[in-house]
């Protein structure tokens, strides 16, 4: 490939990056790596009324949160940048180079001022739709010199520009995914690519931009394929070589082949596997104080993993594989890797859709990966936005959360499972106890409390003890006793703990430390009256 390959990622500020929008910027951001090109951001917000800072902030967050860094950039839009030295392009802020090229259009007769009302086009497309024929624009309010200006000026009539498109041929694409594709110029209208009031339509903004971007391919949505006729004229008519196009198939529903959209999140919900995450997410979401509303926060979204606490690395290796395979196995890949043998022609044609389960499952397999000193400072950090690390804290944070760590192992999935354990930092008289853990461990097993208090005084005598000496000791306590383990063990956690389960019972017990777990049985039992 001798040209410099530049791809770019074009979002419209939409207020959330979709799941289906990371993957195609990851496999643009992959490809311009892999040919050592560049990757370009460029807010597609041409048609902007809203607060575009605003609906831009959670994207730009998301980008950055993923690590898929762009090059280049204006520097005013520093600021919103992760490198903080380039912003993403705006569009909003190019507009010359639109009116440049519409003047262009205009004047070697590609393009064309047109003064119809929007009700006269829709007339004839509905007589056309009457007469069973495919709607073709009569060209009547076509303004071909200045006198037909003035003329449709002075009856109150504003100008569009419309795109003056060929009505015969074909055309074909050489897309870089889906093959040979061809496009009758028939089927096409004359698009608009300006509007009444100056403002550029996207096509034209993206194609000029494209060019002047120097951008060797776009990749992009499936969705964009029918629009790229009209594109490919406009850059034909402007004397441009039109990129190479790769159109990706959509990212599908779970257990459908229908498109993913944040829309259906009702009949999402119905999924067994999403509902599931989709729930995880809710509850460490809801322990961590976040006020989420079921539109901006769900899996179909990327601030939902994150704030839930997942790894980046996990989400991008799943989204790789979302649409593209090196082969029928492999399928751990480093971001290195991912670089390394990522192909467009190994893109598969056909949607792929998106599966919770196994987005869960690579994010299972690389928490575990991740060194446990890294997994408690982002605990800790957990812990503190879920406001439990208190102040005084209730332990000595660091090392508990360490000691969680290595004792939870493969429980802790995401960051967010760290608060499972929020019993570790609530202060020792401000335990709470599951209820029905309680009374079926400590009221209805009578003689819980009793032997509860003997093993107390026990435990009493070993300060310092590690594990494995108060699991020896707690086994010659139940033998003393003439009781199996079984017998106290559930009482002992639901008093220590307030829980009904969690990890290893001594694990646990030196985690809190000898005045900790004194205390905690001391406030059981005179809970029960003891
Ligand atoms: N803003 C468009 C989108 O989000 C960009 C399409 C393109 O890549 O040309 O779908």
């Amino acid at each position: 490939m001798p040209m410099t390959v530049r791809t770019r990622f074009a979002p419209s500020p939409t207020g959330f990056l979709h799941i289906g929008g990371v993957r195609t910027a990851l496999f643009n951001w992959l490809f311009a790596r892999q040919h050592g090109g560049q990757f370009l951001l460029r807010v597609d917000d041409t048609d902007q009324q809203r607060n575009v800072e605003a609906a831009l902030a959670p994207i730009l967050h998301g980008f950055e949160w993923l690590g898929l860094d762009w090059d280049e950039g204006p520097v005013e839009g520093a600021d919103k940048a992760s490198k903080g030295d380039h912003g993403p392009y705006f569009q909003s802020q190019r507009f010359e180079h639109y009116t440049d090229a519409v003047e262009r259009l205009i004047a070697s007769g590609a393009a064309y001022r047109d003064y119809a009302r929007p009700e006269e086009v829709q007339a004839e497309r509905e007589a056309a739709e009457k007469a069973g024929e495919a709607f073709v624009y009569s060209r009547k309010w076509r303004a071909e010199t200045d006198a037909d200006r003035a003329r449709f000026e002075a009856e109150g009539r504003e100008a569009v520009v419309r795109l003056l498109m060929p009505r015969e041929g074909t055309l074909v694409l050489k897309d870089l995914v889906r093959g040979e594709v061809r496009f009758d110029w028939a089927r096409e209208q004359d698009h608009v690519i300006q509007r009444a009031d100056g403002s550029p339509i996207y096509h034209l903004a993206s194609v000029v931009d494209d060019e002047l971007m120097r951008i060797s391919h776009v990749i992009r949505a499936e969705e964009h394929l029918s629009n790229t006729p009209r594109q490919v004229f406009i850059a034909q008519s402007l004397g441009y070589t039109p990129p190479e196009f790769a159109h990706l198939p959509y990212v599908a529903e779970p257990g459908s082949k229908n498109k993913l959209s944040k829309r259906k999140l009702d009949k999402y919900l119905k999924n067994r596997d999403f509902a599931a995450l989709n729930e995880k997410g809710q509850q460490i979401a809801g322990r961590l104080g976040l006020e989420t509303s079921a539109e901006t926060f769900n899996p179909v979204i990327v601030d939902f993993y994150e704030q839930i606490g997942f790894l980046p690395d996990a989400i991008l290796n799943y989204l790789l594989l979302l649409g593209w395979s090196l082969d029928d196995s492999r399928e751990e890949f480093t971001r290195a890797e991912m670089i390394e043998h990522f192909t467009l022609d190994r893109v598969n044609k056909a949607p792929a859709s998106f599966d919770p389960a196994k987005l869960t499952a690579f994010q299972d397999r690389a928490m575990q990966q991740v060194p446990a000193k890294q997994k408690t400072a982002r605990s800790v950090e957990m812990l503190k936005t879920a406001r439990l690390v208190t102040d005084p804290p209730a332990c000595d944070v660091g090392p508990v959360v360490a000691g969680i760590v290595a004792a939870a192992g493969d429980r802790i999935k995401v960051y967010g499972d760290i608060l499972d354990y929020d019993d570790f930092f609530t202060a020792d008289d401000q335990l709470t106890y599951d209820e029905k853990a309680w009374q079926k461990r400590l009221v209805k097993d009578a003689a819980a409390g009793p032997l509860l208090a003997k093993y107390r005084d026990e435990l009493a005598k070993t300060p310092d003890a590690s594990a494995a000496d108060l699991e020896a000791g707690l086994k010659a306590f139940c033998e003393a006793q003439g009781i199996g383990i079984g017998q106290i063990i559930h009482a002992l956690r639901v008093a220590t703990t307030g829980k009904a389960v969690g990890f290893g019972m001594f694990e646990t017990l030196e985690l809190l430390g000898h005045d900790r777990r004194l205390a905690r049985i001391d406030r059981a039992l005179a809970k029960l009256g003891n």
